[in-house]
């Protein structure tokens, strides 16, 4: 027995982080270490990283689903990883996504009460305007369709201001880009699913409808008074701009006004100098193009089979798709450079895994996890097949370990398979549950689903879907340890003689 297989050792040694977990026994993982110091050697020293991450933000640029950008995105990776050898290379469409969009142009100042770039970008599915279009910013108030009424015939050819700007204060503490140790293992804030009762439920989707068909109301309302476009403030200070989407993707509904996102700082101006009664005029262009010639989006995935154990699946993905305005480099290049580098490094490595390794780099997931929670959706026999699938997307900062996705019997599974990278930070596997991207497609399901915990970097500050998430913003050498780190244990799951444990209240429906 080599001593990094005694469970017993690594958990006396107190670095992992074992929250409430304390397993009766624990299987011994067959660590390869040799393996591991081949993936360490391959990926550390040379890595492709620079150049996959280089062409995908630099080259094909952003990604929104649906646009050019995507598609080129999906043909690159798909060719790309067939020059990897990976087998069963496909851009697979996994339903319909709607409308594409593209923003070709922009241009826009304030001219009174002084002369000023207007430092803004098109939201994505809005409108374009009708040509340059000069007019005044106005604000409209409105809780009712009553309110509505003091706005009639005042609004065309205005540009319209309906968010008050929320303060955003300086960041008295600035927040650490690297997790400590100390962070990283204590125990988590476990939060089980919250029980609202159906009454309570009921009531906060009454609220959310109604907010909802307000905004819809003032929205048409707007649009059937003329006016030129609207303003909103970026959420992100310091002049980043940070986009979200407008109603303009599904096909069924009519294409928005123009909606600008403005600079955080310009638009309190804008909006203070209205309230003071000092006129603000604009002058402002903005032509978008929408794509119906095809709805459906696509997935682009890669196989390297397996041997003995070929039927079953291990699988590690990330979403290739972005928000437009910068080429999202951290959201999600990083995850997807991550996973086409480690699946490089297994074939260079000539190494044969028992179960297939199956990539994915998924599209629609900043609109619902669309891409991978249709693709699991589409492929319903493939789930007793799957052991498990492995996620990278929270940014650009190294792995410091896995949330177990409250599925105690993982950990000392990846206790043990992440114990030779506690050298480059790999420190916690943690007890508890992490959202808002794909691994929760497969763990809905009863798939055990996990995605890995990254230091933070600037993802939630800076770069999060904003202007700056760009090449300059990849700390490459990061990325190249995750990469190694996904490569290990991804090869390692593939090994097992067992799948990965399943929930237990899952075990019964996912394994028959
Ligand atoms: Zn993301």
């Amino acid at each position: 027995m080599r001593p990094l297989f005694r469970a017993a050792t690594i958990i006396g040694a107190g670095l992992f982080s074992l929250a409430t977990y304390a397993p009766a026994q624990v299987a011994q993982e067959a660590v390869d270490l040799d393996v591991v110091r081949r993936i360490r050697e391959e990926g550390l020293e040379r890595s492709q990283i620079p150049e996959l991450a280089g062409y995908l933000t630099d080259v094909i640029g952003p990604r929104l689903t649906g646009s050019p950008g995507m598609r080129r995105a999906n043909d690159w990776t798909a060719e790309t990883l067939e020059g990897f050898g990976l087998q069963n290379v496909v851009v697979e469409p996994w339903g319909e996504f709607g409308r594409g969009w593209d923003n070709m142009y922009y241009s826009g100042r304030i001219t009174e009460p002084y002369v000023q770039i207007l430092q803004a970008l098109p939201a994505a599915w809005t409108g374009s305007t009708d040509g340059m279009v000069k007019g005044p910013a106005r604000i409209v108030e409105a809780g009712s369709t009553a309110d509505l009424e003091r706005y009639r015939a005042k609004l065309r050819g205005a540009f319209v201001l309906t968010r008050e700007p929320q303060p955003i204060e300086p960041e008295w503490q600035p927040r650490p880009l690297r997790s400590s140790l100390e962070d990283l293992l204590a125990p988590a804030e476990v939060r089980e699913r919250p029980q609202v009762d159906p009454a309570q439920r009921e009531q906060m989707m009454q609220r959310w409808r109604r907010q909802r068909a307000m905004r819809d109301t003032i929205a048409s309302f707007m649009q059937d008074e003329g006016i030129a476009g609207t303003l909103s403030p970026s959420s992100r200070t310091y002049g980043i701009l940070r986009v979200w989407g407008g109603s303009g993707r599904d096909p069924d509904n009519d294409i928005p006004a123009a909606e600008l996102v403005v600079a955080h700082e310009q638009y309190g101006q804008i909006y203070r100098n209205l309230e003071r009664g000092i006129p603000v005029q604009l002058e402002i262009e903005v032509v978008n193009e929408f794509y119906e010639d095809d709805l459906q989006a696509y997935n682009t995935l890669g196989d390297i089979p397996g041997s003995d154990l070929a039927d079953e699946y291990v699988m590690l993905g990330g979403h290739l798709d972005s928000w437009y305005p910068g080429t999202g480099a951290t959201d999600n290049v990083a995850g997807c450079v991550v996973m086409m580098e480690a699946v490089r490094i297994l074939k260079a490595l000539d190494l044969e895994p028992r179960r297939t390794i199956r990539i994915a780099l998924w599209s629609g997931e900043e609109q619902g996890l669309l891409g991978s929670r249709y693709w699991v959706q589409n492929h319903e026999e493939l789930w007793p097949k799957i052991s498990a699938y492995v996620n990278v997307d929270n940014g650009t900062g190294r792995i410091r370990g896995v949330w177990d996705q409250m599925n105690e019997g993982a950990i000392p599974v990846f206790e043990q398979i992440l114990w030779p990278f506690r050298d480059l930070g790999v420190v916690a596997v943690k007890h508890g549950n992490t959202g808002g991207t794909d691994h929760l497609s497969f763990d809905r399901v009863g798939i055990p689903g996990f995605n890995f915990i990254q230091d933070p970097i600037e993802y939630s500050t800076r770069t999060h879907h904003t202007f700056a998430d760009r090449y300059e913003r990849l700390v490459i050498d990061d990325l190249k340890q995750a990469a190694v780190v996904v490569a290990a244990t991804v090869y390692h799951l593939a090994m097992r003689d067992e799948m990965v444990p399943r929930k237990p209240s899952e075990q019964d429906t996912a394994t028959n």
